[in-house]
């Protein structure tokens, strides 16, 4: 996973990314952000440094990240490495595109990776050179149509003393195209020509990894970059795109705080929404699909839980011939096939033979899957549900049912459900 702080434009849809340096634009944004106080105070000093905006924003994708389990950015620091630390191996790999005739410098000092050098360019995504030439024109403008020679052509690097980010180079002072930066962050840390899983969203697959596969191979004169590629569908809200305008754009961090669906909603449940359908179909979130999430998710980690405790948390010797994790991995190696594998666990808990040191051993291999188990509740708030609950038990052995009542009120509208137990009232926090 990489970091892009230098290169993105506004239009970064067309091969040659154009319009406006995206670090400007959320510049802007955090400006405003800051203005109307919802940048947390001494968060960002100056925003209009594109390094504190980086950090910012990749600040606010790490917590989230953690919020919810992810793990490849913080197992893995030295991974996830920003574009803007690595322009001198952008720089050579350019040379070497130069060198070799897959790229060109116009009259006006721009370099472009040339699409007709490459005949491969457009197998991934489906498009022909044929229809790039027909498609491009309008949005970009005459000056930059002249420079090029196919107006599929995307831009490598652009000489320019007055962006707001700029590195020295034999082409002039200027910044690299975004797509570049991909093609040697992979070779360099990965160690590899040819690396094994390239994945991202649906919208990346053209022109972004049309034109890494074209950079890469133009280089390192491979006959392929990634031998799979894993292209996920979009999310929507209620069936339709996620859109700011119509406020169906939602981070993890909102729907945690109980912005989304009016309640605080475990991260556990969020992961499993966002997990539960399979990466190459659309994801449609809901009020309705997030409660049935809660739901899976309390039926998983109540079944897992009473099983830890029954066998006093010593699971027993287990591998992948119990035939729940068999068929659980069995679906997985199906292309991913995620509903299939929740299909097989919740067949099993229903109705489960199994002794309890063997059922917790089974939850915490698919648990290594799921990663549920080990989530922490994000919401922050001052109510005391144990000191709540005491309190009940006591104005009912007082007989003082009035105030028992508004307790119970009280620990139910904090997110509680209110179970009475032989050993007293106790309070369960609400996954959703
Ligand atoms: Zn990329």
């Amino acid at each position: 996973m990489n970091i892009t702080d230098v290169g993105h434009m506004t239009e970064d849809d067309l091969a040659d990314g154009g319009g406006e340096d995206k670090m400007e634009l959320a510049a802007r944004r955090l400006k405003e952000d800051k203005k109307s106080g919802k940048v947390p105070e001494g968060a960002v000093d100056n925003a209009d440094d594109p390094y504190q905006i980086a950090n910012y924003y990749t600040q606010a994708f790490l917590n989230d990240a953690k919020a919810l389990g992810l793990k490849v950015a913080f197992e893995y620091p030295d991974s996830m490495p920003h574009a803007t630390q690595c322009i001198d191996i952008m720089q050579e790999m350019i040379t070497k595109l130069l060198a070799n005739g897959h790229a060109y410098q116009t009259d006006t000092g721009v370099v472009y990776f040339s699409v007709e050098s490459f005949p491969d360019y457009g197998k991934l995504s489906g498009n022909t050179l044929g229809n790039l030439r027909g498609g491009a024109g309008g949005r970009i403008d005459a000056q930059t149509a002249a420079d090029k020679r196919h107006p599929g052509d995307f831009l490598l690097w652009k000489p320019d003393e007055k962006h707001l980010m700029k590195w020295d180079s034999p082409w002039g002072k200027g910044y690299p195209g975004w797509h570049i930066e991909c093609s040697c962050m992979a070779r360099t840390l990965l160690g590899a020509d040819v690396i094994d899983i390239h994945t991202g969203g649906e919208d990346l697959t053209f022109p972004h990894h049309e034109c890494e596969i074209a950079q890469s191979r133009g280089a390192t004169g491979q006959d392929s970059f990634a031998k799979f590629w894993m292209h996920a569908r979009f999310s929507l809200v209620d069936g339709q795109k996620m859109s700011k305008s119509k406020g169906s754009f939602f981070t993890a961090r909102d729907v945690f705080e109980g912005k989304v669906t009016g309640r605080n909603v475990h991260p556990a449940v969020l992961r499993y929404e966002l997990m539960r359908s399979h990466y190459r179909s659309n994801l449609n979130f809901t009020t309705a699909s997030l409660s049935d999430a809660a739901s899976a998710v309390k039926k998983f980690t109540d079944f897992a839980n009473a099983a830890k405790q029954a066998c006093h948390d010593q699971p027993a010797e287990i591998d992948l011939t119990h035939p729940m994790l068999q068929a659980f991995t069995e679906s997985l190696s199906e292309d991913l096939n995620i509903s299939g594998a929740l299909g097989e666990l919740f067949a099993w808990s229903n109705d489960c033979k199994d002794e309890p040191a063997t059922i917790w051993a089974a939850c915490k291999q698919v648990d290594r899957v799921l990663g549920l188990l080990d989530l922490k509740d994000q919401s922050t708030s001052d109510f005391d549900a144990t000191a709540a609950c005491t309190q009940l038990d006591e104005a009912r052995a007082n007989k003082d049912y009035a105030t028992a009542d508004t307790l119970r009120k009280q620990i139910i509208e904090a997110g509680y459900d209110v179970l009475t137990t032989k050993q007293g009232t106790q309070a369960v926090k609400k996954l959703a």
